[in-house]
C-alpha cells in the first residue's frame, strides 16, 4: 500500500551562534512510512528529536537534508496548490490541550475560525460543528464556553476536533495525553481508536509512555539522540 507519509534519511541541524557557529544535529539518517489506518508510535527521551521529527512530517519545519513524500510525491517538487492540500490533509496536535485553543474565543468561535478559513458557507456552519462535536464526544452546551472553563480532556478533544474538521489523512499527535489524568487518557486514547478506524486516519503517535506506545501502535521506532535506535 502506498505510504500517507514517508521520509528518506532526513536530517535536521540548528546552528546557533554568530562568530563561532555551533551545530547541534537533532536529527539523523530518519526513515519512515506512515500508513492509513496505522498508527506509527514514537518514543525516545526529552531532547532525543521527538518534536522536530514530528514538525518536520507535518511541514512545520523544514529538514536539512532528506526526503519527505506525501502521496508518493515528494515536497519539494510539488506545486502550490500541491503542497497546500499536503499542509491541510496532514495536521499536527500537540500535548497543552488548553494552550492550543485561543484563550480569547469561545469554543464556538474555535470552531467557526476553522469553518472561515476553509471557505464553508455559513449556512452549514451548525451542521458542521454538529457533526464535529458529536465526532470528539462533546456536547453543544459546551459552545459558549472558554478554553479556562471546560476540563483539558475536554479542550484536547475541540483541538482535534478542530483538525478533523479539515479533513485530514494523516496526524502527528505529540505527546496528546500526557498532560491529562490517567482516566483522562484512557478516554482520549479510545477515541483516538476510533476515529482512526472510522476515517482512515495515519497517525504519528510520540509518547515517552510505553504503555500508551504498546496500547495504540502498530508499529513503533526509537530515538535516541536524533537517530532510530534498534530495538
Ligand atoms: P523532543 O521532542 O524529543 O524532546 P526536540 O525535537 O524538541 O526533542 O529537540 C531535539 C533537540 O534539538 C534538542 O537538543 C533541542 O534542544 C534541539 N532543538 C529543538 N528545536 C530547536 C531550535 N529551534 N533551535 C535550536 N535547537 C533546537
Ligand atoms: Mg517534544
Amino acid at each position: 500500500m502506498l505510504a500517507v507519509l514517508k521520509a528518506e534519511d532526513l536530517g535536521r541541524i540548528y546552528e546557533s551562534g554568530l562568530i563561532f557557529k555551533k551545530r547541534h544535529v537533532a536529527l539523523q539518517g530518519i526513515s519512515l512510512e506512515m500508513e492509513a489506518g496505522k498508527t506509527l508510535g514514537l518514543m525516545g527521551v526529552s531532547g532525543s528529536g521527538k518534536t522536530t521529527l514530528g514538525k518536520i512530517l507535518a511541514g512545520l519545519e523544514r529538514p536539512s537534508c532528506g526526503k519527505v513524500f506525501f502521496a508518493g510525491k515528494d515536497l519539494r517538487s510539488m506545486s502550490g496548490r500541491e503542497y497546500a492540500a499536503f499542509r491541510r490533509a496532514v495536521q499536527m496536535v500537540f500535548q497543552d490541550p488548553e494552550g492550543s485553543l485561543n484563550p480569547q474565543k469561545s469554543i464556538e468561535q474555535s470552531i467557526h475560525e476553522v469553518l472561515e478559513l476553509l471557505k464553508i458557507p455559513g449556512r452549514e456552519w451548525q451542521d458542521r460543528t454538529e457533526e464535529m462535536l458529536d465526532m470528539v464526544g462533546l456536547s453543544e452546551e459546551l459552545l459558549c464556553r472558554y478554553p479556562s472553563q471546560i476540563s483539558g480532556g475536554q479542550c484536547q478533544r475541540v483541538a482535534l476536533g478542530r483538525v478533523l474538521l479539515l479533513r485530514p489523512q494523516a496526524i502527528i499527535l505529540d505527546e496528546p495525553t500526557s498532560a491529562l489524568d490517567i482516566s483522562v487518557q484512557a478516554q482520549i486514547l479510545n477515541l483516538l481508536k476510533y476515529l482512526q478506524r472510522d476515517l482512515g486516519l495515519a497517525f504519528l503517535l510520540i509518547s515517552h509512555q510505553p504503555e500508551v506506545i504498546r496500547f495504540m501502535a502498530h508499529d513503533t521506532i526509537i530515538l535516541e539522540g536524533g537517530r532510530t535506535s534498534i530495538i
